[in-house]
């Protein structure tokens, strides 16, 4: 009787899926299967019998979940990169307040998805009545409860959610679907992208100009400015000779270049933890890079030059220096820090300098 009024969610439903998930789970007949706690703890109140979830445990790393990532991905049939990159891309956005709701690793579904729209019960955690209410919530480990923060039920329904279509725009519009704004399409892609190539963790950096070369760093972050109204000096400036190589210290993507008044010749690139590597006033940048292309730390991005301050072209209007910047973003802030300790701990590393390969690889297809 069961299954006969079971239907399989198909329905895509945008603007429910996001992060919320509630405190506080009330169950009523199943507790007794909840003996083995999952992400977080569980405590069990027997006379009550009721559940209620605290977020008291600490989130476990990321790459704790990789085996549950690769055996969903096979499942169904996507790359494993993909979940950890929405997952990732999750944590780095997550508010406090979405910490505090939902206090485990990644991605969270909005309690209404996950139990079924018209589910009267939105902090529904059994896997039977949420199919029955066509919710997108599963039980991946077979413990009886679908529970949107164990990894074992969450990271399978992400996956099937991905997984929805037969072609990549299925996949992409799967993607889309969940945030509904595209800095997060492109910032999903490129991670999944960066973790096939480097890894979930690459720790690699370097220094940002060939130590070889003549260089004097001034550590002059939030210093004032000359050119342009009042602006602080989000950044240090490392003075070196012109056509000194300006090499990537992280690994990371392109995600901007070009001109900008203030920064002349400049480029952006974005590394798997969300922060922005700001390098301006180029001569020029490393021949065949461009937007989107995956860099290495140490490759050649661009030379020392002195562009900026004024009209696409304008050069020489104080001594050639790299402006080199750190950006963090929390998906809702983008804000500058001083990058004076990261250059301080580069600057002792090994320098392993490459060039840009002949024809970098779009990322995204
Ligand atoms: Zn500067």
């Amino acid at each position: 009787m069961r299954s006969r009024r079971v239907q399989r969610c198909s329905a895509r439903q945008p603007h429910v899926v996001g992060i919320a998930v509630a405190l506080c789970v009330t169950l009523a007949p199943m507790t007794s299967a909840l003996a083995a706690p999952t992400t977080g703890a569980l405590v069990t109140r027997a006379k009550s019998s009721k559940v209620q979830y605290r977020a008291t445990a600490p989130v476990p790393a990321q790459e704790d979940l990789v085996p549950i990532y690769k055996k969903s991905a096979q499942v169904y049939g996507i790359d494993w990169t993909l979940l950890a990159a929405v997952d990732r891309y999750a944590q780095l956005t997550k508010s406090q307040a979405d910490r505090a709701t939902a206090p485990y690793y990644g991605f969270a579904f909005a309690d209404p998805a996950w139990a079924g729209l018209a589910n009267p019960n939105s902090h529904d955690v059994d896997a039977w009545s949420i199919r029955l209410f066509q919710g997108l919530g599963r039980d991946g480990n077979h413990d009886g409860l679908a529970l949107p923060w164990d990894p074992a039920d969450r990271v399978p329904v992400l996956a099937a959610w991905l997984s929805g279509g037969s072609s990549d725009e299925d996949e992409r519009s799967a993607v889309w679907d969940l945030y509904q704004d595209p800095v997060a399409m492109d910032r999903i892609f490129h991670f999944a992208a960066l973790f096939k190539r480097f890894g979930l963790n690459s720790q690699e950096h370097c220094f940002p100009v060939a130590k070889r070369y003549n260089y004097t760093v001034k550590h002059t972050f939030g210093a004032g400015r000359s050119y342009g109204g009042r602006r602080i000096h989000e950044g240090v400036d490392i003075f070196a000779s012109y056509g000194t190589p300006v090499l990537a210290c992280s690994a990371g993507y392109v995600e901007l270049m070009g001109w900008n008044r203030f920064g002349g010749w400049r480029i952006g690139i974005r590394d798997t933890q969300n922060v922005y590597y700001y390098y301006a006033h180029l001569s020029s940048f490393a021949k065949g890079i461009k937007q989107g292309d995956l860099v290495q730390p140490g490759e050649v991005i661009g030379y020392v030059g002195s562009t900026g301050y004024g009209p696409p072209g304008t050069a020489g209007k104080f001594p050639p220096h790299l402006h080199f910047g750190m950006y963090r973003d929390t998906g809702r802030h983008e804000w500058a820090f001083s990058p004076s300790t990261s250059l301080a701990h580069w600057q002792r590393l090994p320098q392993h300098i490459t060039q840009p390969p002949k024809s970098h690889k779009k990322t995204l297809s």
